[in-house]
């Protein structure tokens, strides 16, 4: 290594210019061979570190949503259920939902992907750099009781509504105490026209009073949740079970 390149590659580094460093060398051999000029090299060469850029920053994102797998919406097979609409499905990958603070319910049994359908928007919303935070219901729950404990739940609760996408999964077959769904109350009033929640449950609305042992705090849960919202019921099979049945699983 010469002077010169020793010199550069410092500097590089200490810029923080990781792609640069790894290609300018060989982006310099391209330029020699195909004539370039001093410009178009170093527009190729910046292009390649905000590249390497972005996709850093989106892996930090998706890695800080703490999601369980990473699925896309492309790689859900809707022919597989007819009942639900592709196209206003995919209308929403647009994600002006998330601009205009709404909400999208998924509703349905197990298996019918649910959970990979909120996923999917969690990932798109990541590659738009919106601040997303994949959660399941039981592990929420249990947060926010540890915080009345620990005299921290006006800070937990705060930190739950700066983020831009919250995913709650799995409202499902879990005792929830009357306490719990205050707090879950709380939380969702908190969000409420500020940012946006993707809730998946297999109850019905009309399950929730006992759900939460309590008809009203269900009523003023649902009534936030669904205000500005998109429900989708999904009653198709179960996904799980036919690659089961097929043996493919
Ligand atoms: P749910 O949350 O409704 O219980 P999941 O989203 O966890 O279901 O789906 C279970 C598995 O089946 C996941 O691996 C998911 O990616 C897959 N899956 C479900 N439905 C589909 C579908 N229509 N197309 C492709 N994969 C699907
Ligand atoms: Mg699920």
């Amino acid at each position: 290594m010469n002077e010169m390149t020793q010199r550069i590659e410092a500097q590089m580094k200490a810029l923080n210019l990781k792609a640069m460093i790894e290609r300018y060398k060989e982006f310099g051999e391209m330029a020699a061979e195909r004539k370039l000029c001093y410009e178009e090299y170093l527009a190729l060469l910046l292009e390649e570190e905000l590249r390497g850029k972005t996709e850093r920053s989106v892996m930090a994102k998706i890695h800080k949503a703490r999601f369980p797998f990473v699925k896309t919406i492309e790689e859900f097979d809707f022919t597989f259920q007819p009942g639900l609409s592709e196209k206003e499905l995919l209308r929403l990958c647009s994600l002006d939902f998330i601009e205009k603070r709404d909400n999208i319910i998924f509703l349905g049994p197990p298996g019918v992907g649910k959970t990979h359908l909120a996923i999917g928007f969690g990932v798109k919303a990541c590659k738009c750099k919106y601040r997303v935070l994949f959660i399941s219901t039981q592990k929420l729950l249990e947060d926010l009781m540890l915080s009345v404990r620990d005299g921290s739940i006006t800070q937990k609760l705060l930190a739950y509504s700066r983020i831009n996408l919250l995913i709650i999964d799995e409202l499902d077959y879990m005792p929830i105490t009357k306490e719990q769904a205050n707090l879950l109350f709380q939380l969702i009033s908190m969000r409420y026209e500020k940012g946006s929640i993707i809730l998946t449950t297999n109850y019905n609305f009309e399950d929730w009073g006992r759900v939460f042992q309590d008809n009203v705090v269900a009523a003023a849960i649902i009534d936030r949740l669904v205000h500005h919202a998109k429900i989708f019921y999904i009653n198709g099979e179960s996904y799980r079970l036919r690659n089961k049945l097929k043996g493919t699983n």
